[in-house]
């Protein structure tokens, strides 16, 4: 069965909490685990989930602030001592490829598994697989940083009436969807377009044209919004979003669930990101994270 789900690891901004660890954010897509940004504690914080190391097949750095990436020595050394028996990759900006070895090798261990780095150094496709093509887009931070996008390729879906009217039953529907055509009809006579799905996670950003190209048609967009919209100007100056800033972007990119995350420690009550982001226009589904919640991916319309 395919599961498609956030698995939210933790969703503090710069130091963890009592009841918020660092970043870390598993998405399930069918059969692929999709580990973003690893801040410390990741390894435990998977534990607590239900994650395991065998369920990781690649691994995505935005950038090189310790949130983002200091729970990578230990992910990265767990994958070893499991030994987990597929290939992992790390995608993450090509200018920290000095930090990435630092923590990939941060202290001994043996290494079993086959770990390719892959650095991102433009805006493009990194990977095309089976389920989603995976890309990364530049955002504006003060460290190079990168937000990463999943778009499923569209498929057909067959109208069951349109195949009866044409009298095409049993392993022949199968046939039709594979081949394209059958008996002088074509598979576009009996379906219709199915739109891939679309996941983006936009992190430690301004706003700026990455993140709107991320976040477009996306049907879930995690997204940082580390500040409430009276900081604003603090926000800007280092490099980060309000609630309604990220609200906004979601609002005029019909995203259909929007998560919001990486929230700044000086603010106790999470129900003013939600209420900031209402404020904003978002209308549709909103979650603001938890650590250790679970989020699906909406349901194909
Ligand atoms: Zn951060």
């Amino acid at each position: 069965m395919s599961v498609r789900e956030l698995v939210v690891l933790g969703t503090a901004s710069q130091v963890p909490t009592r009841h918020r660890n660092h970043n870390g954010y598993l998405l399930r897509w069918d059969g692929h685990g999709l580990l973003f940004d690893p801040g410390e504690g990741t390894q435990r914080q998977m534990l607590r989930a239900g994650v395991a190391a065998h369920d990781l097949d690649r691994i995505c750095v935005t950038h090189f602030h310790g949130d983002h990436s200091l729970g990578l020595a230990g992910v990265i050394q767990r994958i070893n001592l499991d030994q987990v028996p597929h290939p992992v990759t790390a995608h993450y900006p090509a200018s920290g490829q000095h930090f990435f070895e630092r923590l990939r090798y941060a202290t001994a261990y043996r290494e079993t598994v086959r770990l390719t780095e892959a650095p991102v150094a433009e805006d493009g496709t990194l990977a095309v697989t089976d389920a989603f093509t995976l890309e990364a887009r530049r955002l504006s931070h003060p460290v190079e940083s990168f937000g990463y996008r999943l778009t499923e390729p569209d498929g057909r879906r067959l109208l069951p009436e349109r195949l009866a009217a044409h009298g095409i039953k049993g392993p022949d529907a199968g046939r039709i969807q594979r081949e394209g055509a059958l008996g002088g009809v074509t598979l576009e006579e009996v379906s219709e377009v199915r739109h891939g799905q679309r996941f983006a996670f936009v992190m430690d950003t301004r706003l700026c044209d990455g993140v709107h190209a991320l976040a477009e048609g996306a049907d879930m967009l995690v997204i940082e919004s580390t500040f409430l919209d009276a900081d604003v100007r603090l926000a800007e100056d280092h490099g980060h979003l309000t609630a309604g800033q990220a609200a906004a972007v979601a609002r005029d990119a019909g995203v259909r669930h929007l998560v919001l995350t990486h929230f700044s420690q000086r603010y106790s009550d999470p129900s003013e990101f939600e209420r900031q982001a209402r404020a904003a226009g978002f209308e549709g589904e909103l979650s603001i994270a938890q650590d250790l919640m679970r989020v699906p991916v909406p349901k194909r319309t």
